[in-house]
């Protein structure tokens, strides 16, 4: 048998134990052993989780319009409701594109979309920081990859130079905000290197960034102006949005292709058609929401700046990475933070690179220019 215990011992020694943390939620402030803190760990980028008002509203309309709350199935077998299609419309219209399809969250879009498209004739080029569910995507399609250096699109040209006319086809995959350290590709760039060569698609994950960016929080895409030339451009609802689930928006083609070869479409049951209609209802509202994307691009700046040369440098958006290089430092640097009020979590190996591990702030919109400055006090007093 496995000895689990002794490996859990050494995760320990080593400083990389996770538990679950016990907390309790008050609006923007977290709650631990009695202690309240503002919350600087949230993905609830424009403060909409806790936004009661919106939520009664929905709540009330949600009574009159008994949707349930479960699909009880699969969407290709009796688990399609009219809200899905309703919401893929508004999408495609939003996005102006011909097709989107919903899915139960990032990940299940990650792990299915690339096994589903990719094949040994397909070359995976994918930047080295993409997020765990696209390795784990790439993995599962058994398809050949290579990770080229994050944002580096010399090294990428040099990689569809090299390739291309080997393969069917190559699938370039970025995130547009990357998750851990806040900076943002250059998607035009992309575009341009994918026009360049035959052949090729390309992937953006923008979990972090739809809400939060572009004039009508669409997502960096919608911000550079180069939406209609990704082919799959994915996007979350379980971070700015408040809810839970995630969309693809490509060609008609792509979206029936993957309603006939998705596996975690075809074998997991749909998420409750309550939980669209409430993505739903948040989606439609999200271009009223530019007050809150300009306060926590203020507040993010002010926290850039206080973090120069300690990693803020390296972050171009609300996800600010504070580099203490060592676990211990990283641990005892969010313990003396959370003792001071301010809720951040170390985030470590294999997380992150090794020799990198960070305090991972990550703002929301209802967080107060006062707040930062109080922030800002502790940080350099520490
Ligand atoms: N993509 C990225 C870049 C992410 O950071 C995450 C979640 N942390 C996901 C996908 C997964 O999304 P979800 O939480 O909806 O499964």
């Amino acid at each position: 048998m496995k000895d689990y215990q002794t490996l859990l011992n050494r995760l320990e020694a080593s400083g990389n134990l996770r538990t679950l943390p016990e907390v309790v939620h008050r609006g923007k402030f977290i709650e631990k052993d009695g202690n309240r803190m503002l919350n600087l760990s949230s993905n609830d980028y424009l403060g909409l989780a806790a936004n009661w008002q919106l939520q009664d509203t929905f709540l009330e309309e949600l009574k009159k319009s008994h949707l349930p709350l479960s699909a009880t199935s699969s969407r290709l077998l009796t688990g399609n409701y009219a809200v899905y299609s309703e919401f893929e419309k508004i999408l495609a219209d939003a996005f102006r594109r011909e097709a989107a399809l919903l899915f139960n969250s990032g990940y299940h879009a990650n792990i299915g979309i690339l096994p589903a498209l990719a094949d040994k004739n397909t070359l995976l080029l994918a930047d080295k920081l993409v997020h765990a569910s696209l390795i784990d995507g790439i993995l599962l399609s058994g398809a050949p990859f290579i990770r080229y250096r994050h944002n580096d699109y010399d090294h990428l040209e040099t990689l569809l130079a090299r390739n291309t006319g080997t393969y069917e086809q190559i699938i370039i995959i970025t995130e547009s905000i990357f998750s851990m350290d806040g900076d943002i590709a250059d998607l035009r760039q992309l575009v341009t290197l994918k026009k360049q060569y035959p052949d090729i698609l390309l992937y953006v994950d923008e979990a972090h960034a739809i809400g939060v960016r572009g004039p009508n929080g669409l997502g960096i895409a919608e911000e550079q102006g180069c939406i209609a030339d990704i082919d799959l451009l994915v996007g979350t609802f379980g971070k700015a949005l408040a809810s839970m689930g995630a969309y693809v928006v490509c060609s008609r083609l792509l979206r029936n292709y993957l309603i006939n070869t998705m596996r975690p479409l075809i074998f997991s049951t749909a998420l409750p058609p309550a939980q669209i209609a409430w993505s739903k209802f948040l989606f439609i509202r999200l271009h009223q929401l530019q007050p809150q994307r300009n306060q926590l691009a203020r507040i993010s700046q002010t926290l850039r700046d206080c973090l120069a040369g300690k990693g803020g440098e390296i972050s171009e958006s609300h996800i600010i990475p504070f580099i203490t290089e060592e676990n211990d430092t990283t641990i005892q640097q969010a313990i003396r933070l959370q003792r001071k009020g301010f809720y951040c979590l170390p985030v470590r190996p294999p997380t992150v690179p090794k020799g990198t591990s960070r305090i991972r702030f990550s703002l929301t919109a209802t967080i107060t220019d006062e707040e930062i400055r109080e922030l800002i006090t502790v940080l350099q007093n520490n």
